[in-house]
C-alpha cells in the first residue's frame, strides 16, 4: 500500500478576499481574525480532515487557499503561513 504524501494548508494572503467559506468548511483547522482572514493550524492536515480540507480549497472563490506537500516550504512566495 502506497503512503499517501502529508499535506498542510496555505493562503495567498493577497488574493484572499476574506470570504470566510473556508472556516466553515473547516473549522477544525481553520479560524478566523478579527478581519475575516484565515489564520490556519500549523503542520500537516490529519487524515480525517483530509476530504474537508480539499472541499474548503475547492470552495475558496478566489483561489487563495491551496494544499501543498506538508515539507514544501517552498511555496509561493506571498503565502501565508500561520
Ligand atoms: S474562502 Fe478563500 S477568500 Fe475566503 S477567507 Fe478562505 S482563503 Fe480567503
Amino acid at each position: 500500500m502506497a503512503l499517501r504524501k502529508q499535506q498542510r494548508l496555505v493562503v495567498d494572503p493577497i488574493a484572499c478576499q476574506a470570504h470566510g467559506l473556508c472556516a466553515e468548511l473547516l473549522p477544525e483547522m481553520i479560524s478566523l481574525d478579527d478581519w475575516g482572514y484565515p489564520i490556519l493550524a500549523p503542520g500537516a492536515i490529519p487524515p480525517q480532515a483530509r476530504a474537508h480540507a480539499r472541499r474548503a480549497v475547492a470552495a475558496c472563490p478566489t483561489l487563495a487557499l491551496r494544499l501543498v506537500a506538508a515539507a514544501d516550504d517552498a511555496g509561493h512566495p506571498g503565502d501565508r503561513v500561520v
